[in-house]
């Protein structure tokens, strides 16, 4: 029997974990050590061999343990299974989403090349393009989320970039208000861009939908990036980061984290896999409880527009309803809402929660509350703010594992004190 063949929320506990080699713990220990010992030098030489590439590993052989820059068992069986979401060949996990983001661009990026990104994009990311990567000689474009397949392609020829564009970079549903970019339109823009020596890469950050109600890479992405932080760690308590992909791609992410240093930690490794057994359970219990909330917020008379994909309605809105069910499993446990009136209002009902927390980031097992305005998208302008929506009456949620009925009576009497 293949292991394989289990759903992935089975595998969880006990997936590429192997008892006997841990005294029979059931749970795979912290390996909280920087270096490993070699039973000869004839092994250590065979090691490092396969860890720099200078043979190819064996059919049998596994990759023997050097050194927790390069491998960490905690590390390992996290990223082995982490592939099984993803159905991915390869898994890299950093100590933070920022990390792995960075790391993808700059092994793929070049000085002279183009990213052509999706905007509004999660504001470290945009900083890392706009401020970072410039002083590297590395060009970057915005096409807005909501632009279509034949205006992104006009954009690239207009700005006449075609023959330096290397990556395709996307966020979807774009943070705060869940706009939708069509992964396979992208893939066409980067395959008609591609040439034999030029190949343009698919990044997809799914840190809103995944690992569990999206897949970019059966979507044609090359590499899927993760802020583990969320979802993936889900108690806000760890940072961190996750990339996947083809052997391929992962073979060079790898190698440049090797050298950059930006690894995970095997405590981090730990936590993650820990959170990694209730992945499923979390983000199933925050997905019904986000959708009776926003149910609740779009009868209420203080409420103006509540942007959850779940609302996305075929007739009014075709493309976006086209691009959610195939692309989505679940509408997901993020919700925006305008609130009537502007900063003030929402000031007032963030101030009057009980229970939902007045914090940034999101996925977590408790709900968060924020105002994109003027927290995670204040650096935006004026024009940027109004173009993609982001009012000053907009409220973010992030639904956790709360029940939904204290959730509405939370929300309700803070909306009864504006
Ligand atoms: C939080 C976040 C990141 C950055 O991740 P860190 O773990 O904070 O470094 C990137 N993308 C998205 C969509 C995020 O929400």
């Amino acid at each position: 029997m293949d292991k394989k063949n289990f759903r992935p929320e089975s595998l969880m506990m006990s997936y590429g974990y192997k008892p006997e080699l841990s005294e029979g713990a059931i749970k795979c220990p912290i390996f909280q050590t920087s270096t490993f010992v070699f039973k000869t030098a004839e092994e250590g030489k065979a090691f490092f061999e396969v860890a720099y590439g200078l043979r190819e590993k064996g059919p049998t052989e596994e990759m023997g343990l050097i050194y927790s820059r390069l491998n960490n068992p905690d590390l390992e069986i996290l990223e082995n299974r982490l592939c099984l979401w993803d159905e991915a060949e390869d898994c890299a996990v950093f100590e933070s989403g920022m990390s792995a983001i960075s790391t993808v661009m700059m092994e793929f990026l070049d000085p002279g090349d183009y990213v052509l990104y999706s905007n509004p994009t999660y504001g470290g990311t945009y900083h890392f393009v706009k401020a970072v990567l410039s002083r590297f000689g590395i060009n970057s474009l915005a096409f807005h989320a909501f632009e279509t397949e034949e205006n992104i392609k006009k954009l690239i020829e207009e700005k006449g970039i075609g023959d330096k564009l290397k990556m395709i970079y996307i966020e979807t549903p774009a943070n705060p208000t869940n706009a939708l970019v069509d992964i396979e339109a992208c893939r066409r823009i980067a395959d008609q861009y591609s040439t034999a020596d030029k190949k343009v890469y698919l990044t997809v950050d799914n840190t809103y939908m995944g690992p569990v109600w999206s897949h970019p890479l059966k979507h044609g992405a090359d590499l899927v990036v993760y802020s583990a932080t969320k979802y993936i760690g889900g108690h806000s308590d760890v940072i961190a980061g996750a990339v996947l992909g083809s052997q391929d791609v992962m073979t060079r992410v790898k190698t440049l984290r090797t050298f950059l240093g930006n690894m995970a930690g095997p405590w981090t490794g730990w936590l993650l896999m820990r959170s990694l057994e209730t992945l499923k359970v979390r983000m199933t219990e925050q997905a019904i409880n986000a959708e009776k909330v926003a149910e609740y917020l779009n009868a209420h008379p203080k409420v103006d527009k509540v942007h959850y994909l779940g609302f996305v309605d075929e007739k009014e809105d075709p493309r976006n309803y086209a691009i959610y069910k195939r692309q989505y499993s679940c509408a997901g446990a993020m919700i925006s809402f305008d609130i009537k009136g502007g900063e003030k209002e929402a000031f007032r009902f963030l101030n009057a929660l009980q229970l939902m927390h007045l914090a940034v980031s999101l996925g977590s097992t408790e709900s968060l509350v924020e105002h994109p305005s003027s927290m995670t998208h204040s650096d935006f302008t004026a024009e940027d703010k109004a173009l993609y929506g982001i009012n000053d009456s907009l409220v973010r949620l992030s639904i956790g594992v709360e029940n939904y009925e204290d959730l509405i009576t939370d929300i309700s009497q803070a909306l009864d004190r504006v």
